[in-house]
């Protein structure tokens, strides 16, 4: 994306009340290839009053899909899910060219997001409520529980498909409406899954698809029409939506950045743990919030491991997502590029040792696109920037420590609690280290331990700010408020007697 903008392409559109709808803000931004330099189409910077609109159309849309019975909500993602896998190539290569990541990986993004739409499905059991009788002498006690309301989403630009399916499905499966604000970076991804929600006779209303920037978030947190809102994106605007959005009085889920560890055991399965780092720090080119940026080698794995990371860090391809045979894409702009960069200067002159350079990735590469290759830098010390701040670009930092102690050690100080692994073959390492760390998602002998639809995205610390987190089981109890409902009968004859005096 630019700021300038390129008039003979495409300006993508808001869905708005079951109804493409032109935004009615007067600026637009370019949406580009980073692979190429290409400008793909524009997108509008919408206004409060295209906000307004959507809000209005949700909030409109709500008891009428209320009604509807969740058998029948629960078939209308069965269609969704349908017309998701009809079209997951087109969404695909939509991803791979306007965020970046290869094509390989794009695939796997959608098929996560079908899986989420898959874990929606099961609302009719998932949203039951709960029951017992004689609470008191002929005194029933239940918990039901009703949609929240209008919920947004604000997602960002690294996961074009499936982070807004993290949420979209849920929601509407809990009987609420919903409004969508897109990174303005990758706008278009979600152009072809709303083509695919507007072919299933929904009510007007219930999926909303706003355009734009910081003026749609600023409007959505203040907005008395919207009840709940799900933000992914950076640590310090999670911060920003967090605060905002609960001053208003909205329930809110805030998932922020990250600084995710991987730790290496001398006994690890050596080429397996190696498999693991490259596609965990170099996969999506490092743009994932549960990327491995850092490996936290113990004792003697350093020496054993890095011959081997290092060698399979240069052998990988970087080049336009499109190809076969490419393993790392471009990074999302040219203000990435530069800010990766900048990055790994800044490690050296930290101190750190640059074991691989992708400052100025080598071979040609198409047109006028956003590569950095993938570097490392070893020899860094827990202390440097490049060791605490999130990167977000295919940028390994080593650090060497002489137990697992001092692994966790290092993990804990850390002010995020994203993700984290390890790599060894000791049970008892590895029922420490889950135990000890202050990290909300583990994985044990695997790079990205992305939780499944099944189980919550379960971040800690800066990494997510709220209590309910995204999908699983979580998803629930976050898109539905809970009413509990005390009850006698006196026709029966059996209803006398007073609630609370036990008799
Ligand atoms: P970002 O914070 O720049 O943008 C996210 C969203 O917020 C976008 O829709 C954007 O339009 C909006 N936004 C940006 N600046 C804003 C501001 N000042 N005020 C109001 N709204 C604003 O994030 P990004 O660069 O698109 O995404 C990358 C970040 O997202 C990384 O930090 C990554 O770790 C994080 N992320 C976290 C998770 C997670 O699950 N914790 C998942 C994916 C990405």
């Amino acid at each position: 994306m630019s700021a300038a903008t390129t008039p003979s392409v495409r300006l993508i559109d808001n869905y708005v009340g079951g109804q493409w709808t032109p935004a009615s803000g007067p600026d637009e931004l370019d949406v580009t290839n980073p692979a190429t330099g290409e400008v793909l189409a524009r997108v509008p910077m919408s206004s409060s009053s295209d906000l307004d609109a959507a809000v209005a159309a949700a909030r409109a849309a709500l008891p009428e899909w209320r009604k509807v019975s969740v058998i029948a909500r629960a078939r209308k993602l069965f269609e969704l899910r349908e017309g998701l896998e009809a079209r997951k190539e087109e969404l695909a290569r939509s991803v791979t060219t306007e965020m970046g990541k290869t094509i390989v990986d794009a695939r796997a993004e959608v098929a996560r997001m079908i899986e989420m739409v898959e874990a929606a499905t099961a609302v009719p059991t998932t949203m039951q409520g709960r029951i017992i009788e004689d609470v008191s002498t002929n005194v029933d006690a239940e918990t039901v529980r009703q949609p929240v309301g209008v919920c947004a989403a604000i997602v960002p630009f690294n996961f074009p498909a499936m982070v807004p399916f993290w949420f979209l499905p849920f929601a509407i499966a809990c009987g609420n409406t919903f409004v969508l604000k897109p990174s303005e970076q990758v706008p278009l991804t979600q152009q072809i899954a709303f083509d695919v929600l507007d072919g299933l006779d929904l009510p007007a209303g219930v999926v909303n698809l706003v355009n734009g920037g910081r003026e749609v978030v600023e409007g959505i947190l203040d907005h008395p029409g919207i009840d709940a809102i799900s933000f992914v994106g950076s640590a310090p605007v999670a911060r920003i939506v967090y605060e905002r959005a609960a001053k208003a009085g909205k329930r809110v889920q805030a998932l922020g950045g990250a600084k995710n560890h991987m730790v290496v055991m001398p006994d690890a399965v050596l080429d397996k743990a190696v498999d693991g780092l490259i596609a965990s720090g170099f996969g999506a080119a490092g743009q994932r919030c549960m990327a491995g940026s850092v490996v936290v080698t113990v004792g003697e794995a350093h020496d054993k491991l890095m011959p081997a990371l290092r060698e399979a860090t240069e052998r990988l391809r970087v080049g336009d997502g499109l190809q076969d045979g490419i393993d790392v894409g471009p990074v999302v702009s040219s203000a990435a590029r530069d800010r990766i960069r900048d990055w790994i200067d800044r490690g050296v002159s930290e101190g750190a040792t640059l074991a691989v350079d992708g400052r100025e990735p080598e071979g040609e590469l198409p047109g006028d696109g956003s590569y950095v290759a993938p570097t490392i830098l070893d020899d860094v010390r827990p202390e440097m920037t490049v060791a605490q701040e999130e990167i977000f670009g295919p940028v390994l930092s080593v650090i060497n420590v002489g137990t697992l102690d001092e692994a966790i050690e290092v993990i804990n100080s850390s002010r995020f609690g994203n993700g984290v692994s390890i790599f060894t073959e000791s049970g008892a390492s590895v029922r420490r280290f889950r135990h000890e760390v202050e990290v909300g998602m583990i994985g044990v002998n695997i790079g990205v331990a992305a939780p499944v639809a099944f189980f919550p995205f379960s971040g800690w610390k800066d990494s997510f700010l709220g209590d309910l987190h995204a999908h699983g089981p979580d998803a629930v109890e976050f898109y539905t408020r809970k009413k509990t409902v005390t009850s006698r009968w006196f026709s029966s004859g059996q209803g006398s007697g007073a609630y609370f005096v036990e008799k």
